[in-house]
């Protein structure tokens, strides 16, 4: 999937990093493009990425400290500098946008889903959210804002791609102290995902097509992606259990949005050497995946790579039912609550129609 890759605030502009670089040092091109926007002018400074800063009449390069409604603000009124700077990078052969955002933050909660609207209006490509939800002990600003931003996010963007900061921390670590280890196991994972039909040598009817991963996001909302990887024996008769069980367990334990499992829709990616492929164990993932996650709508496809190890990808679409979200709802709704702003009619303001939209 030849992606554009835009970072909003903080997070957003590392992830974007760490994915551009991921792609580079693989060799898969999947990324074309890549920038950095920010209201915080130091924390657009270290990046290696072409950089727009915004809202220097109403924050003069010093970020918005946390209040979303201002980041979403500021976004509005100066989209058109990111629209410029973007003019010219997008080709004809772009297939996605994605915005890059941490959702707890300011600039990135609330000017994410104010760029994904404007981005809508001008390109035809989808416009995807790759969106890092607030660990549990981050504290309830951050849960109230990636609460509010994730309902707009998810309606303003065709899908939303959902990683829990907490999915991918180590015992012991503070989520500060993990931000690269995080950042590196997502940049991973997704950037093998916008690879999926692109570093394909020797294409092959099997072979794993980008249509297929924007295919199965068509189902819009929410989505997840899992990954798992062992190493696996030169006869692809014997790694059939190997797949099976990566299969498995990039579901249950690898997912970027942990505990869940309905889904609308599913794309299996498994990816190795193709003469260690097993095509009986890729079948029988496709039909474990369909049981698991109770969709008719499971796509299947390989991935060619020259690593001895097997990994299994998988990307569910249409997730909102589940309750991983549901739990992350309430405590966004908690927050609100907790931070008692009476003018804001907190319980009903957003959260809870925002729970009714999203299941
Ligand atoms: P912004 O600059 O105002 O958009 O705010 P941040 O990008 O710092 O957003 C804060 C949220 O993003 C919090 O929930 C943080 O835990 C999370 N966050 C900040 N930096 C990183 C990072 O490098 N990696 C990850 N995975 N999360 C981050």
């Amino acid at each position: 999937m030849k992606t554009v890759l835009i970072g909003v605030g903080q997070a957003g502009g590392k992830l974007a990093t760490a994915l551009a670089e991921f792609d580079a040092r693989m060799e898969f091109g999947a990324v074309s493009e890549a920038i950095a926007v920010n209201t915080a002018k130091a924390d657009l400074q270290p990046l290696p990425l072409d950089t727009v800063l915004i809202g220097q009449d109403r924050v003069n390069g010093h970020g918005v400290g946390g209040d979303n409604e201002l980041g979403a603000e500021v976004m509005q009124a100066d989209a058109l500098e990111v629209m410029d700077a973007l003019d010219g990078r997008i080709s004809s052969k772009a297939e996605a946008i994605w915005v890059v955002a941490g959702l707890g933050g300011g600039t990135g909660s609330g000017g994410a889903p104010a760029l994904a609207r404007e981005l809508q209006r001008v390109y035809d490509v989808p416009i995807y959210g790759l969106g890092i939800l607030p660990g549990r002990d981050e504290g309830a600003i951050y849960q109230a804002n990636a609460g509010r931003s994730l309902k707009t996010f998810a309606r303003e963007a065709d899908s939303v791609l959902l990683v829990d900061n907490d999915a991918f921390r180590s015992s012991g670590e503070s989520v500060e102290e993990g931000f690269d280890a995080i950042n590196e196991a997502i940049a991973r994972r997704i950037g093998l995902l916008l690879a999926s039909g692109e570093a394909v040598e020797g294409v092959g009817e099997s072979v794993v097509d980008t249509s297929e991963v924007i295919n199965t996001l068509r189902s819009g909302g929410i989505a997840s992606l899992g990954y798992a990887s062992a190493e696996s024996s030169e006869s692809a008769e014997e790694n059939i259990n190997t797949v099976m069980s990566t299969s498995r367990r990039a579901v249950l334990s690898g997912a970027s949005l942990p505990n869940a499992t309905d889904a609308d829709s599913a794309l299996l990616v498994v990816a190795g050497q193709p003469d260690r492929i097993p095509r009986k164990g890729v079948e029988k993932s496709r039909r474990w995946l369909e049981d698991e996650t109770n969709s008719m709508e499971v796509r299947g496809g390989d991935f060619p790579l020259g690593s001895e190890r097997l990994a299994s990808l998988v990307l569910l679409a249409g997730v909102e039912g589940t309750q991983r979200l549901a739990e992350f709802m309430e405590r966004a709704r908690q927050a609100v609550r907790d931070a008692e702003e009476p003018d804001e009619d907190p319980a009903d303001a957003f959260a809870n129609d925002q729970l009714e939209d999203l299941m």
